[in-house]
């Protein structure tokens, strides 16, 4: 084992990479099955039965430590944004075309909603694409080259 990777805090050479670590601490199952028992409670006897089924991610409570960081979208936020600012046009439009019988505002608003729309998915690609590449690149760098020191528990880059 490389003398580079001991662990800074208690000295151990028992150091290997998070993302190995990872790696082999997750499974992703797909499973089938049934079970049937019997239970003795002070009011009789029960049985039970049933099944089960379904597709998941086994993670052991090491790897859930070690997990690589997750990809966020903060730039969703805007389509919320959209999304209200259109119901509150709809909102106008209704009340023009209906209240009031004007036809002029009811298409100035739907070419607001239509920018709107635009605006908000270009905004959020900016977004999340700024995000991805200046938080989440990084801290993806910093976690494959990161080591967890399987004596203390303690994680850090050689
Ligand atoms: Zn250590």
């Amino acid at each position: 084992m490389n003398t580079l990777n001991r662990c800074p805090e208690c000295g151990s050479k028992q150091t290997r990479k998070v993302s190995v670590i990872y790696e082999e601490g997750t499974a992703d199952t797909h499973q089938r099955g049934g079970f049937a028992g019997t239970t003795f409670e002070r009011d009789g006897i029960h049985s039970l039965s049933g099944h089960y089924g379904g597709r998941g991610r086994v993670e052991t409570k090491l790897a859930q430590r070690v997990a690589p960081p997750h990809l966020q979208s903060p730039g969703d936020f805007y389509i919320r944004v959209a999304i209200l600012g259109s119901l509150a046009c709809l909102l106008l439009m209704g009340i023009c075309l209906f209240i009031l019988d004007l036809m002029l505002p009811v298409l100035v608003l739907l070419v607001i909603m239509v920018g709107v729309a635009f605006w908000a998915f270009s905004q959020r690609e900016t977004a999340n694409r700024w995000h991805q590449e200046r938080i989440y690149q990084p801290q993806l760098e910093q976690w494959r080259q990161s080591y967890y020191c399987l004596r203390c528990g303690h994680t850090f880059i050689p």
